[in-house]
């Protein structure tokens, strides 16, 4: 922790220098976003890949990661995702997929242990949204009763076939595409349908980071991000390539990069919580 506080130090310094005369102080106005933390929800190994890329690395495996992204805003804490069940954490094996073409993960450690470390109590969590409604990305959106769930109405209404997801004393709201989440355009859900009817993807404008858009499930990993590759189960092809497409406009426009949640290779190069990006 003590590294974490001297970056705070030395990135307080950094955000009043930026204020004087960044991009924010250039229009006029404030982001309310501070820093952003990306958590541990799973470690996993995809036993064919060619699910994600038909036709490509026929029977070829590839570990992949699962991530929750911890978002600290002036107005309160927002979870991105939360990743397989905490429960998985328990099992010595991990959860074994129906189907061994599917991803066989494993939690080295639990959201809850991660959030207890930072002293943030689910309590605390002000809004949780998820990307959509595999049991990858809303493991463990029980564990927050009292949070704002934002995630697209068609998402919420989806039939799927992996069950009920959500309790329905769980307070919800149900968007309609794009949704500024804290009213200042620091944190913007940006809809991207087409793994899943109601899909969606999260951009974060970080003060010294700058912006950073967080895929969700609009693509898995790097060299299907290149080639435009569709997985074979998604909801809809053309719904896919035109997010993928809506993505690369906002990465354009807003100079993001793209923070994909299940490429290994990306996020093991990436500082993992409690270090933070700021
Ligand atoms: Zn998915």
């Amino acid at each position: 922790m003590k590294f974490s506080r001297r970056i705070e130090i030395a990135a307080s310094f950094v955000l009043f220098a930026g204020l004087l005369s960044g991009p924010a102080a250039a229009q006029g106005g404030k982001s309310g976003v501070e820093r952003l933390y990306i958590l541990n929800c799973g470690e996993g190994v995809a036993g064919d890949i060619s699910r994600w890329s038909p036709g490509v690395n026929v029977g070829k495996s590839m570990d992949f990661v699962d991530s929750c992204y911890l978002i600290k805003h002036s107005q309160g804490w927002m979870l991105w995702d939360t990743g397989v069940a905490d429960a998985i954490a328990a099992m010595p094996d991990g959860q074994r997929p129906p189907d061994p073409r599917m991803t066989h993960w494993r939690r080295p450690k639990t959201l809850a242990s991660q959030l207890d470390a930072l002293g943030v109590k689910p309590s605390d969590i002000k809004f949780v949204a998820v990307s959509h409604t595999h049991p990858d990305h809303i493991g463990n959106v029980t564990m927050f009763p009292q949070s704002m769930l934002l995630v697209q109405k068609l998402e919420y209404e989806w039939p799927s076939p992996v069950g009920p997801r959500f309790k329905p004393e769980q307070p919800v709201t149900k968007l309609e595409g794009d949704h500024d989440v804290f009213g200042d355009g620091s944190v913007m859900l940006i809809a991207t349908p087409g793994h899943t009817p109601g899909h969606q993807s999260l951009l974060v404008k970080l003060p010294r980071t700058g912006a950073v858009l967080l895929s969700g499930d609009a693509v898995h990993f790097k060299e299907n991000w290149e080639n435009r590759r569709v997985p074979e189960g998604n909801d809809s092809k053309d719904r896919t390539t035109a997010s993928m497409q809506r993505l690369a406009d906002v990465m354009a426009k807003e100079k993001a990069q793209l923070w994909i949640n299940h490429d290994k290779a990306q996020r093991d190069g990436q500082r993992m919580s409690p270090e933070f990006y700021d």
